[in-house]
């Protein structure tokens, strides 16, 4: 066995085990994290089995999508979106987990091809409220996820965030809990969503136990990005 497909089996049994300790019993899907690893690794953890591949930079994704244009790939995109790139995004993408406002998610949706199924979309949440981080706040949430459930050419599926990193994995939790807690508003106010994507690489196992269905997994499987 190759060294990637060994850590993807120890990803998978570890969900596996994080399953156990969430109440829900949802299922729990692996995104691998594929920015700056090669065609060539994505290959790999393909035959052993992985069908997500998360991407975060386009033109990197285009030029690996080619390469492995024989492979039946879930794409999904991850990074901040410019508007700039919003078509391209919508013809070679099957999900985005990252849109943060209006415009961008009505440009995906004018830009989805009639020959693919509706874009699969997370509208990305700002949980720790950082400058830096992208994503709504929690106070424009529904309203953004109001507009969204309005284009036909998307189908909003749910919510994603990237936490503010912390070793304090009780800070993790809390930070997981309140995406969760913004989740079931929404399934309350009569939204139909199902995913929930949070949890990656070192803290994927709490993201579970918290309610994830979707954790996105990057160096834990391929090694360090260079
Ligand atoms: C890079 C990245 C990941 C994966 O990070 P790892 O720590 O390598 O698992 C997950 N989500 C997003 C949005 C990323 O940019």
């Amino acid at each position: 066995m190759t060294s990637i497909s060994n850590r993807l089996q120890d990803i998978l049994a570890t969900i596996q085990l994080a399953k156990l300790a969430n109440h829900r019993a949802q299922s729990v899907n692996l995104l691998a994290v594929s920015k700056a690893q090669s065609a060539l690794a994505i290959r790999e953890a393909y035959a052993a089995g992985q069908k997500l591949f998360g991407e975060n930079y386009l033109q990197e994704a285009l030029d690996k999508q080619s390469q492995l244009a024989d492979l039946a790939i879930e794409w999904h995109f991850i990074g901040p979106i410019q508007s700039n790139k919003t078509q391209l995004i919508a013809q070679h993408f099957n999900w985005v987990h990252s849109i943060n406002r209006l415009k961008i998610a009505q440009r995906l949706n004018d830009a989805r091809p009639e020959t693919l199924a509706p874009l699969q979309v997370c509208i990305q949440v700002n949980i720790s409220n950082e400058e830096s981080k992208s994503g709504v706040t929690q106070q424009e949430l529904e309203t953004l996820a109001s507009a969204i459930s309005k284009l036909p050419r998307l189908k909003l599926r749910g919510l994603m965030a990237i936490p503010e990193p912390s070793n304090d994995n009780n800070k993790q939790r809390i930070q997981f809990k309140q995406v969760r807690e913004c989740y079931d508003a929404l399934l309350e106010k009569g939204f139909t969503l199902d995913t929930l994507s949070i949890g990656m690489s070192d803290d994927y196992r709490i993201a579970i136990e918290e309610g994830a269905t979707i954790v996105r997994i990057g160096s834990a499987l391929f090694g360090a990005r260079k």
